[in-house]
């Protein structure tokens, strides 16, 4: 279903810019995913054609009919990674390979037609070619890539659409956090699961968004930044947060995060954690932490420390757990010396700043 390889794209660009001087103040404070860069990436597929019209254009509100199969069926999926400002002036993305590869498993999950890796790749490097101008020069700044695909064919009925709409847009964002890494607490949710067996955990398709906007809800209500999702068989294991993956460093220095088995988002952020800490020489587990062994380890120092990873935050520390009946702290409520260190070489790899022993940065 792909077909489409080594599309050329055409790059119509924006009449009407952004000015240097009102782009320079944007930047300032860009915050997260509410300032956007002049221009888009659109490239189009129907059925029996595969992918056309791979374009460059003016970023602009994209004409909807109200039968637009992705407004009643919520055929979509999407994939979010950042360009960086390297200390040599260049411009670098992180594992763009990666995200490709997901978008395709998110695509075929939903029945939806797989975007070329190289189509993928190429439509990335056009947008940040036109749009370098707003990428963050600060120390913590990036530009924050969202690529993204929806079913536009008009049409009610219920089966995969015959055609679809893939775009690129891009916002410069500052730090996930002002004011450096801070702890954050989590909510254990005891009424919402976020995927079972069988289901669409693995895929970043908005629908798995919308269903969890509740859940975090909840999680403010109970005073916790973040939700935490456990098993939806059991409701037993730590799945994942809402949009992070989660890790434990053991008192003996390993690491254990839960499997890929079909219910969490494969994380590149985790999948990058586990090569750096396998490199470091530290022993990583994948396997199922039930909720009650978090407790229990944390209060028993077994457990010294615990992150969550993603691409929007890299790798934040977990503070202090709230659930249902219980609440305790975690590496005394800070951020643990393991958390930080591959914090650190995690990000001084992203931005140039360190070697790149695994060819991750393009
Ligand atoms: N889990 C979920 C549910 C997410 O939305 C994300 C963010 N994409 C992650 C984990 C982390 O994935 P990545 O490291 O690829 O950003």
């Amino acid at each position: 279903m792909s077909g489409g390889d080594n599309l050329e794209f055409e790059i119509r660009p924006n009449p009407a810019p952004v000015g240097d001087a009102e782009r320079a103040a944007l930047l300032v404070n860009p915050g997260f995913g509410r300032i956007f860069t002049d221009h888009m990436v659109t490239v189009r597929y129907a059925d029996g054609k595969g992918w056309y019209e791979p374009r460059v254009e003016a970023r602009a509100p994209i004409p909807m009919d109200p039968a637009s199969a992705v407004l009643h069926y919520a055929q979509e999926i999407f994939e979010g990674l950042k360009a960086y400002t390297l200390p040599d002036g260049g411009v670098a993305m992180f594992r763009p390979d990666a995200n490709a590869a997901r978008f395709a498993q998110s695509a075929q999950r939903m029945a939806m037609p797989q975007l070329p890796v190289e189509t993928f790749l190429q439509s990335l490097h056009e947008l940040i070619r036109i749009d370098r101008s707003w990428l963050p020069t600060s120390d913590e700044g990036s530009l924050y890539l969202r690529p993204f695909a929806y079913a536009s064919e008009v049409f009610l009925g219920v089966r995969p659409s015959m055609e679809y709409l893939y775009l690129v847009i891009a916002s410069p964002v500052g730090p996930y956090f002002s004011g450096g890494v801070k702890p954050v607490s989590v909510w254990v949710t005891p009424d919402y699961t976020r995927a079972a067996p069988g289901g669409t955990g693995a895929a970043k398709c908005g629908g798995n968004y919308a269903a969890g906007l509740s859940a975090q809800a909840e999680a403010i209500e109970n005073g916790c930044d973040q939700v935490v999702y456990l098993d939806a068989v059991e409701r037993k294991y730590i799945d994942e947060l809402g949009g992070m993956n989660v890790f434990f460093v053991l008192d003996d220095g390993s690491l254990v995060t839960p499997p890929l088995t079909g219910t969490i988002l494969p994380g590149i952020t985790r999948d990058s954690v586990i090569k750096l800490a396998g490199r470091a020489g530290r022993k990583v587990e994948e396997r199922p932490v039930s909720l009650a062994e978090w407790q229990e380890g944390a209060k028993s120092g077994r457990i010294r420390e615990a992150f969550a990873c993603g691409t929007a935050a890299v790798i934040t520390p977990i503070g202090q757990v709230k659930s249902a009946g219980d609440e305790f702290v975690v590496a005394d409520g800070g951020t643990g010396d393991v958390t930080a260190e591959l914090r650190k070489q995690l990000v001084d790899i992203q931005r140039g700043r360190a070697e790149d022993p695994f060819g991750w940065v393009h």
